[in-house]
């Protein structure tokens, strides 16, 4: 098992989650991110660190393009 390899599954469908190009908006603009979604009922998982450092990594992502 190596370390800080964690598997994210679906805890309703016991599914392993895959990234997946998620279009978000933020202040009139749309961003892709890849994000973690069931396969199997689609449902999108935001990762504690992104949904507590969504607004300023979405910023970083404006300011590049
Ligand atoms: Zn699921």
């Amino acid at each position: 098992m190596a370390a800080g390899t964690r598997v994210w599954k679906c805890c309703r469908c016991d599914e392993e989650l895959v990234p997946k190009k998620t279009v978000l908006s933020y202040l009139g603009h749309t961003v892709a991110h890849e994000l973690l979604t069931c396969p199997k009922c689609g449902k999108v998982y935001v990762s504690k660190e992104l949904a507590e450092g969504k607004m300023s990594e979405v910023e970083q992502l404006l300011e590049d393009k």
